[in-house]
């Protein structure tokens, strides 16, 4: 008999979880405003909120913690994790910022000039958010299988290469960069191809244009190239990182996700004038350029985070609980983004709740109901994350509204994934009955899913 699949890892210290009865949870949600990120984290079961800044660290991590040098200038803490920087990414010089979004604020304060056009595959928030406080512009440049949710490709974060191109030739001489987001977040946690890497590079290159990396999900994006891409099957996950990297100039990194780290980031890049431009923002927003917001400690659990996260077995050991969630929705009938991504599941709400009109955000909805059947809290990637068109004030109902269920890495077992799916399973069963949504009864101008406050209808 073959012998079954089983994680890579043991468990060597555990964290207790606390159960709640519906009505606790109806009495929370409440006092939320039926906004889950207004919820205490002890009030939830099973989080799946987000997988940044969640993952269990290993032993060894913590022990580079004891290891740390807290001296500030010259720790051998930075000169060990720049010496693994340099090892997984083949860049020479790198600077370290306390999460990703500082990563985007340091280098774009040196890059991004007001009316400039960045062109991407779907720029995270955040990332969008420093573009366009500086008065730039962010274009999506990403293929449109993304849009189709029930189509299965295996590279459904690609660029498309006549939107990329059709943005550089509108626009020549006034794009400062194009970044690349791997895997492609804002779409579902979906890979770039290795093809399309070089392609999107070589195309940007042709118009004398570098290429940023959005890098917070490489190490599962390189799964997916050995995984999925033809000719790379025999390749080690540092092998095919490595063949990434030597097509982009530079890289900004969240170690939250895949540094498997709890807070953390960096720039890294070969350009020594971009290096020498972006140094002189990182002293006064981040700290001195040894550590850069973050502690020696947690400098050097990034270094073995970077380390072990980039080994086949600890990438196969996650993507398949990912993959083992999304099978068990499979077995249920409950649509979401297919094929599924590297890091969570997201659930096509306008197909499950298909009797709560759209003005009462289903996903929203979704979002509430899951959390009073279990006490597991995803997230709403929908009509209210969207919030509301600049100019006619009318909320936005282009898109796809989805509720997010991240996968925190090596932090719970496939078990918590069968409460999961049947959780899901029991809502999706009494999805005909739900009819109605949430109004919203206070909201902020923008970023508005963070704090809005809502209201149940009945
Ligand atoms: C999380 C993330 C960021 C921002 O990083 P933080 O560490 O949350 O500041 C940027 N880009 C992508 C693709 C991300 O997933």
């Amino acid at each position: 008999m073959e012998l079954p699949f089983a994680e890579a890892w043991k468990i060597k210290m555990i964290e207790p979880l606390r159960k709640s009865t519906r009505q606790e949870r109806e009495q929370w949600l409440k006092e939320a405003h039926y906004n889950v990120f207004m919820l205490k984290a002890e009030q939830v079961y099973i989080d799946c909120l987000t997988d940044s800044g969640t993952g269990a660290m290993s032993d060894r991590q913590w022990a580079e913690m004891m290891l740390g040098d807290e001296s500030y200038a010259g720790a051998t803490s930075f000169y060990k994790f720049e010496t693994m920087v340099r090892k997984i990414f083949g860049f020479q010089y790198v600077i370290p910022t306390h999460q990703g979004r500082a990563a985007e604020n340091v280098l774009f304060s040196y890059l991004v000039k007001e009316g400039n056009v960045v062109p991407g595959n779907a720029h995270f928030d955040t990332t969008k958010g420093h573009i366009e406080a500086r008065k730039a512009k962010a274009i999506d440049v990403t293929c449109d299988e993304a849009r189709d949710t029930m189509l299965e490709v295996p590279f459904k974060g690609n660029v498309s290469l006549e939107k990329l191109e059709r943005v550089l030739l509108e626009n020549k001489g006034n794009v400062p960069f194009m970044v690349l987001t791997v895997t492609n977040n804002t779409v579902g946690g979906q890979p770039v191809s290795m093809k399309n890497i070089r392609e999107t590079c070589a195309l940007c290159h042709k118009y004398g244009v570098p290429v940023v990396m959005d890098s917070a999900r490489f190490a599962e994006n390189s799964y997916f190239i050995k995984t999925r891409e033809e000719g790379y099957a025999d390749k080690t996950i540092k092998e095919i990182a490595r063949e990434m990297y030597s097509y982009v100039d530079c890289m900004t990194m969240s170690a939250k996700k895949d540094g498997v780290v709890n807070m953390g980031g960096f720039i890294a890049t070969n350009n020594k004038e971009w290096y020498e431009g972006a140094k002189l923002f990182c002293i006064p927003f981040e700290g001195f350029i040894t550590y850069g917001g973050m502690n020696g400690r947690d400098l050097n659990a990034l270094a073995q985070g970077l380390d072990e996260n980039t080994e086949f077995d600890m990438l196969e050991t996650r993507i398949h609980q990912v993959q083992y969630l999304a099978s068990k929705l499979d077995e249920y009938g409950i649509p979401y983004q297919r094929p599924v991504g590297g890091h969570a599941l997201f659930i096509d709400a306008d197909k499950v709740l298909c009797n709560v009109p759209k003005e009462e955000f289903p996903a929203q909805t979704l979002t509430c109901e899951l959390y009073l059947e279990a006490g597991i809290r995803g997230c709403e990637i929908g009509y209210i994350l969207a919030d509301r068109d600049p100019v006619t004030r009318e909320n936005r109902f282009g898109g796809l509204d989805l509720m997010r269920l991240c996968i925190a890495r090596r932090v719970y077992t496939d078990n918590h994934m069968n409460v999961i799916a049947a959780a899901l399973k029991n809502v999706y069963d009494r999805r005909d009955k739900i009819t109605r949504g949430v109004a919203i009864e206070w909201e902020a101008p923008l970023m508005r899913h963070f704090t809005v406050q809502l209201r149940r209808l009945e």
